[in-house]
């Protein structure tokens, strides 16, 4: 008998299949999804069993090794979403396999929670023959006859430093594998307790179209399309009943399990034991017995962030994907793949009902939820508790301007403010931070410079110029607004701090707390500092996303938009529906009192339709604008995307690369300029964010209609890159498939 093994090493040259035979004492063990140490050239190397062959193979092939791992790491239908997710992204398949078993495997990574067992040659006793010091076959020995000992067991039981642990696991003697822990019952003993809600006629019609296609085995993909506490959660929870009935199991994803803690206290409220949860904070104990009881049918209900896809589900009916347009379901690491797609793929193998759920849908599942489309839209149009929504007014800072006013608080918000400190009330201020790059406005009359291709604002450089960071379009900043012809233009970039400060010397009484990467980099800082403002032990918190999500503060009833435009105008085709959906997100957070809450929003660019509708909130208002937009000028949902990022230490090599892949592929894809043809390339042209960690980055935008000319598009990239061999060591080449940051 004889086994197919992929190697372990990400690689392109080793992405296939070696043949090993297997030796007669493993023959009843390996089984695929095992993983086995294997000789590979000169060395040895880990590798995952992907298959078997009988008959004598044409050459002569070497033996397994030992089996590190019986698993199965994964399922056989496991094995097949990983080679469609490779083919998809175009990576080698072992790195899918690696993401599909990645929960359970990166467990190893910790120490304390690691037991050791010997590994023998061919399954017998290691020989007297191998080289060993004392110290190593003293270790050695013991591991022999205590088989699975943790480290500090294993070490201080021979006598040797745990160093000596990792010298017998590189030789191949010893495995690490990952102790089991509890499960997550310290979550069960808090979890509240929950009733089944009665829905409303509009909650009810959605719900029995969901669970008539569980029910049925109909792979229905539903996009549920409703605002703050309109009831999508119960919805998912009958949902998941329902299959719980059958006797199935249900994949529920969430953006951040650190920011839904309420999500995770109703679920085990409702579901109990059933319910497993797999996200990358859980201790290593944790996720691998969670893994198991996934595995083995015990868990049925599981709960988690983007890698929960993964969970090895034996019968799978339903997969709800809530916040569905958030981008942290895309994974901004190889391989680049989105939750949602992948949820597509695997519910299709399964037979399994998706359910996308979202106040402010992304145009992509919006678009494919009209009429005709292959989702079926499902709106929930109000309130559960029918309590109003909160107001939104819009300040027009260009009236400040022209009154004189150059702070970065209106007066109208300064007002704001001033009335909640007299009342003892709360007030969150809210500054996105995303727009790195610095863009170009006028203070008088709003106009932002944009590029006439790409419709994409140009951002400003050094050396005086405004550069669209697509299509590489050039133009000399101006000194005077070519517009109002006012001397007015300004350029954005205001921090937290500086906020901050300006709050502090307009109201010296009030107690600020501040919100943003800089304070939350201690463990648990997040959480403190919004325990300290819950208690009402301060009056103001400023803060960027972190503070439009999940916050239950029912202190508060003013929230302040300081700048609506940095968002707005960041050099990303989607910033319109980043802006919208941030602003409906943070008037959520205001709707949380029964006090009433207020929501003040400073824009230069009050008309811009992506401002007024949120301003109505009504999300079909923005969906057509945007959708003309995006139609016109051949974006996203019209087109698919892929980007395709070069980065180096050096300043020219990356320009030099991205130059040179440019003009390959603008060769190999025959393009003639002003002609309809099926691919644009833009670019290529240095990324809004030239620099990240030291590497200097260009990139190049690829624009097509179907996915499979720019699959064989990023193809061509590929190769060209593979052939390089001295340029591949300096200059890194990232192909980013249907990308969520444009930056
Ligand atoms: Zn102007
Ligand atoms: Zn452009």
């Amino acid at each position: 008998m004889f086994a197919e093994v992929l190697v372990n090493i990400v690689v392109r040259q080793v992405d296939k299949s070696f043949l090993y035979a297997v030796p007669e004492e493993l023959k009843n063990k390996v089984q695929i999804g095992a993983c086995v140490r294997v000789p590979f050239g000169r060395r040895v190397a880990d590798g995952y069993v992907v298959g078997f062959k009988s008959g004598q193979p044409a050459e002569k092939v070497k033996e397994i090794i030992a089996i590190l791992d019986r698993g199965p790491l994964f399922t056989p239908s496991q094995l097949a979403l990983a080679r469609w997710m490779a083919a998809y992204y175009l990576r080698p398949t072992v790195e899918a396999i690696q993401a599909v078993i990645g929960p359970r495997l990166k467990a190893t990574a910790y120490r304390q929670s690691k037991e050791y067992w010997p590994i023998t040659q061919n399954g017998l006793e290691i020989s007297s023959s191998l080289p060993l010091t004392p110290k190593q076959t003293a270790l050695w020995q013991v591991a022999l006859t205590n088989p699975g000992l943790s480290r500090t067991r294993l070490t201080s039981l021979a006598g040797v430093s745990p160093a000596l642990i990792d010298v017998l696991v590189k030789k191949g003697l010893l495995s690490e594998r990952v102790r089991t822990g509890p499960a997550s019952d310290i979550l069960l003993n808090k979890a509240p307790k929950n009733e089944v809600l009665v829905l409303n006629p509009n909650q009810k019609a959605a719900s029995d179209l969901i669970n008539t296609a569980i029910q049925a085995k109909n792979p229905k993909v539903f996009l549920l399309h409703g605002i703050t506490d309109s009831g999508k959660t119960e919805i998912y929870l009958q949902g998941v009943q329902q299959v719980i009935s059958l006797g199935g199991q249900a994949i529920i994803l969430v953006p951040e399990i650190a920011l839904t803690p309420q999500m995770v206290d109703i679920f085990f409220a409702r579901f109990g034991s059933t319910v497993a949860i797999l996200h990358s904070r859980l201790s290593a104990g944790e996720r691998f017995s969670d893994w198991n009881r996934v595995q083995s049918g015990e868990a049925r209900v599981i709960l988690g962030t983007r890698s929960a896809i993964f969970a090895p589900v034996k019968d799978l009916r339903l997969v709800v994907i809530d916040e569905e347009h958030e981008p942290s379901y895309k994974q901004e690491e190889n391989p680049r793949y989105h939750a949602r797609t992948v949820a597509l793929r695997l519910a299709r193998q399964h037979q399994a009902v998706v359910v996308l759920g979202s106040a402010t849908p992304s145009l992509y599942a919006y678009s494919r939820a009209l009429s005709g489309g292959p989702f079926r839209l499902l709106e929930l149009s109000h309130r559960v508790d029918r309590r109003p929504i909160p107001e939104i007014q819009i300040i027009d800072m260009r009236q400040e301007t022209k009154g004189g006013n150059r702070h970065l608080f209106s007066q109208p918000l300064q007002e704001a403010i001033q009335d909640r400190l007299n009342k003892k009330e709360q007030v969150i201020l809210f500054l996105n931070r995303r727009g790195y790059a610095t863009f170009v406005f006028c203070r008088n009359c709003g106009l932002v410079m944009k590029c006439p291709h790409c419709n994409i604002s140009l951002c400003y450089h050094a050396n005086n110029n405004l550069i669209c960071h697509y299509c590489d379009y050039l133009l000399p900043a101006p000194s005077l607004c070519p517009d109002c012809q006012e001397q007015h233009l300004g350029y954005f970039g205001a921090g937290t701090q500086k906020i901050e400060k300006e709050i502090t010397l307009l109201f010296p009484q009030a107690k600020v707390l501040r919100l943003d990467k800089d304070t939350v980099s201690r463990k648990n800082a997040h959480r403190q500092i919004i325990t300290t403002f819950q208690k009402g032990e301060a009056d103001i918190l400023i803060g960027t996303q972190m503070v439009a999500k999940g916050l239950d503060i029912p202190g508060v009833t003013l929230v302040g938009v300081i700048n609506a435009d940095i968002t707005l105008h960041m050099p990303d085709f989607r910033a319109s529906e980043r802006t919208f959906q941030l602003l409906m997100q943070v008037a959520g957070r205001a709707g949380r009192s029964i006090k009433g809450g207020e929501v003040l929003v400073q824009t230069y660019s009050p008309q811009h339709y992506a401002i007024v509708a949120a301003q109505k909130q009504v999300y079909l208002d923005f969906f057509r604008q945007e959708m003309m937009v995006r139609r016109k000028m051949n974006y996203p949902p019209f087109t698919r995307l892929c980007r395709l990022v070069l980065s180096s230490t050096g300043p020219d090599v990356a320009a030099k690369a991205a130059g040179e892949l440019g003009a390959k592929l603008k060769k190999a894809l025959n393009l003639t300029p002003f002609q309809e043809d099926q691919i644009d390339v833009l670019g290529p042209v240095m990324a809004p964010l030239a620099k990240i960690k030291d590497r200097y980055r260009w990139h190049l935008i690829l624009k097509a209609k179907e996915i499979t000319i720019l699959r064989d598009a990023a193809q061509i990239a590929l190769s060209w890159y593979e052939e390089k061999t001295v340029l591949k060591r300096k200059v890194k080449l990232v192909i980013d498939l249907e990308p969520q940051n444009m930056m």
